[in-house]
């Protein structure tokens, strides 16, 4: 937490009455294409535009005392300026003060840079050179500092310099001057009180005023402590965190009161078809499942729509309890959608789906992007027409497929999908319940400020007769042993998938890697049937190869990631991952979930090729001593950071440009509190709105996603 609460600097009421200045949309189309890079469109965004670090132009240093490593601001005589030629062209100006000489050196030049230093030189001027000193060929030098002439005498800087983010053709010192100018003229106002913010919960130091707090950190005093500043625990910095927090957990709040006023089908039918898919399952139900069947039942019969993440381990069975949710829908009349992040799965779940319920008088339909236009056009029909179920990828969300009567959308692997994937969702066929499954548990503080608009159930229990998996970790110089490994589980009567190196540099190279593998294997391994399988495949031959993998046909999967998710073999009970240290967690994790899926002993080994790096040791590591996905996440968080976790393709991570989830976790729970309270009152809620048109303005609709 940070160090004892530095007074904040007296209100300077000055610009809040100013008039408003027309800001970033004024300003000429290049600069503001600029800024729009950088999400800047109003004066406000550039308000919250904040500092990544600063440069102290308050004081300056002699040459001679200059500490190494740091950048340091000198003031010195020009004596000369030449352009050399060899070693290579370089401008080269021999400066001094009193305690001793400095070179700067410029690589890159402008032929008028010479002539302008030779004018400082003449007109006995001098020159403020910002930068860090080192010892080069010819002294101390500065290779080039930043510089401006001055007069002998003229005033420093009164506070720290900014350095904030920026993007090509954009320099800081045009980013100061606009920001400088909106943090005059746009009104700072307080969203409301301490006092009515934190009624009961307080924080552990009192919280800054959002105005002094972004002036102070936009121009910061020179005694400002520096490191306070840099770690981002300064009480200014606090402050911001908490309203940007706050203006998150508002925003989810607000989605989520907008979401219980829309309405959806109360799915509340007698259960007769559930009943029966119970009755044909030809295992029960665990204790988990059934808790969660009843919390998602709950959801269903209510008339607005549900929204509810069920995470649950590899292999937890969440695919019945997404079907047993289904039933409710198509008995109330209603249709419902499930929809698969790739082909394989997809299928598979259309497969083993079809077979639960067409048994039951259910018409299940299948749609994915590579049906011919003549089978898609007809799918569309049915899902447009009398299909009860529609199984597919997110060819289902594309244009062309109007359901006619969704009820239940169940999103499968749900962290796969991108953000506009599930606006796309929730835009069609109105606004129905919403399952979405994961198999990558989202840890609490994630939750806590991705999900505000989620319910969560959690399927804590495998199904009964699983054996554990057990991990091995092997040196790569070692794979030949993995191989006869392999010909004697083959031999006992089980199957094995091999997965290839991860090449994400490239597609190609993945693929050509893919195809050598099981050239490989299929020599080594003289007299079995390996198959393969990778993303390039036409669909068809990816489902038959699956098909007949599935069917026992073929021996050893030689595959790509695409089998990472959901793939259900039982009988396959050992797993090879080559190259291992080029794996995430969570992706191994879901790799190795696809064996230990039937009664037999099952093995995961994990070739690696040294030497490792820590982390990637630490990921083997982990992969070694632990089977469940909960721990395994929480490893992960710790090994990288939630960054990786939601990245921006996967949620509105963007918006949380100051706040870490990881670290802020206290200011989290402080600003879900504050919201709540805001919401209750009207007076609040007007609060509130002003407060998320600063934070959030046009951004809005990426937090509904
Ligand atoms: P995941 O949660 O990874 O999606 P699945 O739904 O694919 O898991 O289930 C994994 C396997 O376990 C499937 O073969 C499924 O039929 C089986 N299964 C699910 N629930 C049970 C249960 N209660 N008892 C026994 N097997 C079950
Ligand atoms: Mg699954």
């Amino acid at each position: 937490m940070p160090s004892p609460a530095a007074k904040p600097p007296p209100h300077q009421g000055s610009g809040d009455a100013a008039a408003r200045q027309p800001g970033p949309r004024a300003a000429p189309p290049a600069l503001r294409t600029r800024l729009a890079k950088l999400g800047l469109q109003r004066n406000e965004d550039l308000v919250l535009h904040l500092p990544l670090r600063y440069e102290d132009e308050t004081r300056l240093s002699m040459i001679a005392d200059a500490p190494p490593g740091e950048s340091v601001q000198v003031e010195v005589e020009v004596a000369d300026v030449s352009v050399q030629l060899q070693p290579r062209r370089q401008l080269l100006v021999r400066t001094r003060d009193a305690s001793g000489e400095l070179w700067l050196r410029f690589i890159n030049f402008y032929g008028n840079q010479a002539s302008s230093l030779e004018a400082v030189r003449d007109g006995g001027r001098r020159l403020r050179a910002f930068g860090e000193i080192r010892h080069g060929f010819l002294g101390a030098e500065m290779v080039h500092p930043r510089f401006r002439a001055v007069d002998a005498g003229e005033g420093l800087n009164e506070s720290l310099t900014p350095v904030y983010p920026t993007t090509a053709g954009l320099v800081q010192s045009a980013l100061r001057k606009i920001i400088a100018r909106a943090l005059a003229t746009t009104p700072l106002f307080e969203t409301c009180t301490a006092d009515e913010l934190f009624a009961s919960t307080s924080p552990r130091q009192p919280l800054w005023d959002f105005a002094a707090a972004v002036r102070y950190l936009h121009a910061p005093p020179p005694d400002a402590c520096a490191d306070a500043l840099q770690t981002r625990t300064h009480p200014a910095w606090q402050r911001i965190k908490f309203d940007e927090l706050l203006a998150q957990q508002l925003s989810l709040k607000r989605a989520s009161l907008a979401r219980r006023s829309v309405g959806a089908p109360p799915l509340d039918p007698p259960g007769r078809l559930a009943a029966a898919l119970l009755g044909a399952l030809p295992f029960p139900l665990t204790g988990a499942q059934r808790r969660v069947v009843a919390e998602i039942d709950a959801d269903l019969a209510r008339p607005y729509p549900m929204q509810r993440l069920l995470q649950g381990d590899v292999g937890s069975g969440k695919t019945i309890v997404a079907a047993l949710a289904a039933c409710r829908a198509i008995e109330a009349g209603w249709q419902a959608a499930f929809m698969a992040p790739t082909e394989i799965l997809a299928e598979q779940h259309y497969l083993k789906l079809s077979g639960w319920l067409e048994p039951l008088g259910v018409r299940v339909a299948w749609l994915s992007g590579s049906l011919k236009k003549s089978a898609k056009l007809a799918m569309q029909a049915k899902a447009a027409g009398d299909a009860q179920l529609v199984v597919g990828t997110h060819a289902l969300i594309q244009e062309g497929v109007d359901f006619a009567r969704l009820g239940l959308a169940i999103v499968d692997e749900q962290h796969r999908f991108g953000v506009e994937q599930r606006l796309e969702l929730r835009r069609k066929g109105g606004s129905p319940h919403q399952l979405m499954m994961s198999a990558t548990p989202i840890p609490r503080t994630l939750a806590m400020s991705y999900y505000a608009d989620l319910d969560v159930s959690t399927l804590d229990e495998l199904p009964p007769g699983r054996t554990p998996v057990t991990t091995k970790l092997i040196a790569d110089s070692r794979r030949g042993e993995v191989v006869q490994r392999l010909r004697v589980a083959v031999g006992s009567g089980r199957q094995a998938y091999w997965v290839c190196p991860l090449i994400e540099e490239s597609e190609k190279l993945q693929l050509q890697t893919a195809i050598d593998t099981h050239a490989a294997l299929s020599e080594e391994l003289a007299g079995l049937v390996v198959g393969l399988v990778h993303g390039r495949m036409k669909a068809a031959e990816k489902a038959a190869t699956m098909a007949a993998f599935a069917a026992g046909e073929i021996d050893v999967l030689v595959a790509t990631t695409v089998i990472e998710v959901g793939v259900d073999v039982p009988n396959a009970s050992l797993m090879v991952i080559e190259h291992a240290e080029r794996f995430g967690l969570s992706q191994l994790h879901q790799l190795r979930g696809r064996v230990g899926r039937g009664a037999h002993e099952s093995a995961c080994v994990l070739l690696y090729q040294t030497p490792l790096s820590q982390t990637a040791r630490a990921r083997l590591r982990t992969m070694h001593e632990c089977n469940d996905g909960f721990e395994i996440a929480r490893r992960d968080l710790q090994l990288r950071g939630p960054g990786e976790f939601v990245g921006s393709r996967q949620s509105g991570t963007p918006l949380l440009r100051y706040a870490d989830l990881e670290t802020d976790a206290e200011l989290i729970e402080l600003a879900r509190d504050a919201a709540n309270r805001l919401l209750a009152t009207p007076a609040g809620i007007a609060a509130a709105e002003r407060h998320l048109a600063r934070w959030v303005g046009w951004r809005e609709e990426l937090l509904k996603a």
